[in-house]
């Protein structure tokens, strides 16, 4: 990329896009960076992240920007434009200093959300509470696929029983820690609140966290962190999956746990269990939206509560909500969801608690 540039028409009045358009040429002196447009499309019964990149030039910010909805689950043949529209831009630590990933939020061509835009009633909850303070933080499970079967698994058969993998350390228990140490350092280098990772209980299952920040901030960053894993372990052929229940069996499903607290929260111990009792509430409700395929994980066994069950209790992990013990010993903090998928939305986990537990107070 070149530091400096300059304009490439006479004209002092034209931008460089337009002497582009105009020219049909791209002058040597002139620098631009590369942005990589993402966006959540409308594939059912879960979404999948779609980018395509557009070159900038370098004085220019990402602007609205176009794409054929027709392809994507989002539109019929004959009115396929649907509309991109920037709501973060973040360094991007795989292409360079200069490049940007540019998160967005799908549009009609009215500019109104699209149907399948959930981030617009994740920002009006957000607003709407935006006095009481809350913030997430999301713990992230995927597990690694390679010849469709799980990372480092034999041809035939099985590893052995789940036990030693779990923050395990050696080749015997531990596969593709490279792509999660270099997706950790893209999560770092882009700027996200990425807060931590763990392998887990399954191998070639991992989790990495992030938060806590406010609920569209939450939905903003797990979905650009989730294209980053994509992106750095396609690198490797190695596909990342989210399936709340890859390995069918004595295997743990994955989940992406999900921790929240409002101000009062943080600062007394009644509201957090205010908060839980408002949760149970609409028990029926919030499992619904956490994820497809949730019956398939919430099944009783494996650290987690039936979903047709709500229960919640201090250091639980076969509760729906576990209050951390350190937040029962300090009388303030925050209280952990344990039942949203790896599938999930974040957009709609967050928006949804951010409603039920704020109205409640
Ligand atoms: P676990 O013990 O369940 O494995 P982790 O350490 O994996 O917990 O994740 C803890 C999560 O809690 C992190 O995502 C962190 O951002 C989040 N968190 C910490 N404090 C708060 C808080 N006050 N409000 C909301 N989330 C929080
Ligand atoms: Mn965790
Ligand atoms: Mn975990
Ligand atoms: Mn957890």
């Amino acid at each position: 990329m070149l530091a400096s540039r300059e304009h490439i028409c006479d004209l002092p009045s034209t931008t460089d896009a337009e002497c582009v358009q105009t020219h049909g040429i791209v002058s040597k002196s002139m620098s631009f960076y590369k942005a990589e447009y993402i966006w959540i499309d409308g594939t059912e019964p879960t979404s999948l992240l779609r980018s395509k990149t557009k070159i900038i030039p370098m004085n220019e910010d990402p602007g609205l920007w176009g794409f054929d909805g027709s392809s994507t689950q989002q539109a019929p043949g004959d009115k396929s434009d649907c509309v991109l529209r920037p709501v973060r831009v973040i360094p991007d630590p795989i292409r360079g200093e200069s490049d940007k990933l540019v998160l967005c939020e799908v549009l009609y061509t009215d500019l109104t959300p699209h149907k399948t835009n959930t981030r617009a009633a994740c920002v009006a909850a957000l607003d709407k509470y935006a006095a009481q303070e809350p913030l997430f933080g999301m713990e992230q499970e995927y597990t690694f696929f390679e010849d469709h079967k799980p990372l480092g698994w034999p041809s035939r058969g099985f590893p052995g029983p789940q036990g030693p993998y779990y923050c395990g350390v050696g080749a015997e228990f531990v596969y593709g820690r490279e792509i999660v140490e270099e997706h950790m350092e893209a999560c770092l280098e882009a700027g996200l609140a990425y807060c931590g990772l763990n392998a887990e209980v399954m191998p070639a299952q991992w989790e990495y966290q992030i938060g806590p920040v406010d609920p569209v901030t939450m939905g903003d960053e797990l979905w650009l962190s989730r294209w980053l894993l994509y992106r750095i372990a396609e690198q490797y052929g190695v596909t990342v999956s989210l399936d709340p229940k890859p390995v069918i069996g004595d295997w743990n499903g994955a989940g992406c746990h999900t921790n929240f607290s409002t101000k009062a929260m943080r600062e007394s111990y009644a509201p957090i269990e205010n908060a839980c009792a408002a949760l149970g509430e609409k028990a029926a409700l919030h499992v619904e939206h956490y994820g497809f395929g949730i019956e398939s994980r919430l099944t009783g066994l494996h650290e987690t509560c039936s979903y047709k069950e709500f229960k919640y209790g201090v250091s639980d992990r076969g509760a729906s909500v576990r209050i951390p013990w350190h937040v029962a010993k300090e009388g303030k903090g925050y209280a952990e969801d344990r039942r949203p998928n790896a599938n999930c939305d974040p957009y709609v986990v967050c928006g949804l608690i951010t409603d039920t537990v704020c109205s409640a107070n």
